[in-house]
């Protein structure tokens, strides 16, 4: 259910459609404007400058804090650009508990940017409650950023139990549920404070658009981050954030098509003679599973597995007639990813071993063809 009363198919179909009441234009308009003409001095339509509010941007946020039950949501020109905007919430001298095996990109930002200002993250493997428990009793400790599950090995965190944490330590609670989307992982319902994406994945969902949306829970943080977004000015544009919303559609009949291909793809493979290990939170024996069952979460469609041998991987990569050979994740195309090299290149060697990011590792983000076609041109190449 979203937060208009409707099943969240609903009001996501209809997305932006009752906006334009001079014409009735079913598909929100395209506000190419930077500026809006005053009827008056001291008057306003309500929108005066684009970077502040711009009516097919606010069509997109209004959808995204409909889907996740947020009070306000905010678009970005990136997912690192809403991820940048959120940290700036914090202080020198603030520490956050973080994800260890974290999306390259994120990573990045903390050890690069937000580290040297004085803004620290310490990694735990928040699949652990214990290890965040422990993390949370630095004093310094202000936030918690997880993601779940993570990328590229699938691994799960319990939402619900680390909000219950990071509450009692008055540390706020941020989810990168980029991989999950508000159809399948309700992260404010499970007592996170605020709710980042990759729009550029399975939002827009159709390898064309990169975007970012921040969804805060109260009143007072959606103030805040209206003040960080107009304040740094990292915002959506109207054309970017047109093909957001109209990728968002059409975002529950994808992601059913896309689990379900995922689904046959991982029980195939884990039965595959040249594949030891498939990382996948819908198969039976996946440590993570239970939590998602717990909370009615789906699994989503994305799948890590090893083959036997490292030699095989360059072959795979360059003879793939389905897969796409390309970094990104979420769309209707499906994509092969060697994580050690592109998407976790960033990572200390010594860390990506220990987390198991090795030169054995392929990642699939699964799209929406047929099933079939999938699995034999992998066949063909293992
Ligand atoms: C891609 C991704 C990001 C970064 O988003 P961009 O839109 O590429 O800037 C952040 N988190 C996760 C989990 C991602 O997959």
């Amino acid at each position: 259910m979203s937060r208009d009363g409707k099943k969240l198919a609903t009001t996501l179909a209809q997305a932006g459609s009752r906006r334009d009441a001079r014409t009735g234009a079913v598909s929100v308009p395209i506000h190419q404007t930077a500026c809006f003409n005053h009827p008056a001095l001291g008057q306003s339509t309500g929108f005066d400058y684009s970077r502040t509010s711009n009516p097919t941007r606010l069509a997109l946020e209004e959808t995204l804090a409909l889907a996740d039950g947020g009070c306000r949501a905010f678009a970005f020109a990136s997912g690192l650009a809403a991820i940048d905007s959120t940290l700036r919430l914090f202080r020198t001298g603030d520490r956050l508990v973080v994800t260890e095996d974290l999306y390259g990109g994120t990573f990045r930002l903390f050890d690069k940017i937000f580290g040297p200002l004085g803004i620290e993250a310490i990694y735990v493997d928040t699949t652990h409650l214990e290890s965040v428990r422990q993390a949370l009793k630095d004093p310094r400790v202000r936030g918690v950023f997880i993601e779940t599950p993570t990328n590229p090995l699938l691994r799960i965190a319990d939402i619900r139990a680390i909000a219950t944490l990071a509450r009692e330590h008055q540390a706020l609670m941020i989810v990168d549920n980029t991989f999950l989307t508000p159809v399948l992982q309700r992260p404010l319902e499970q007592g996170a404070d605020l709710v980042v994406y990759s729009a550029s994945k399975y939002l827009a969902g159709h390898n064309d658009v990169v975007a970012g949306a921040v969804v805060a829970s109260t009143p007072e943080l959606a103030d805040r981050m209206a003040f960080c977004q107009n304040a740094i000015g990292a915002i959506l544009g109207p054309q970017d954030s047109w093909l957001t919303l109209r990728g968002m559609k059409t975002l529950p009949l994808r992601l059913a098509r896309q689990q379900e291909n995922a689904t046959r793809l991982a029980a195939w493979l884990s039965r595959h003679p040249r594949v030891p290990a498939v990382h996948y939170p819908g198969l039976p024996d996946h440590p993570g599973r239970s939590i998602l069952d717990r909370e009615h979460a789906g699994y989503g469609a994305m799948i890590a597995f090893e083959v036997d041998d490292p030699a095989r991987v360059p072959h795979i990569l360059a003879g793939v007639k389905t897969f796409l050979f390309a970094e990104s994740l979420g769309g209707v195309e499906s994509l092969i990813t060697y994580p050690a090299v592109q998407t976790h290149a960033d990572l200390d060697p010594a860390v990506r071993e220990r987390l198991g990011i090795h030169n054995r590792l392929l990642r699939l983000s699964v799209g929406i063809e047929d099933v079939e076609d999938l699995m034999a041109d992998l066949e063909a190449l293992l």
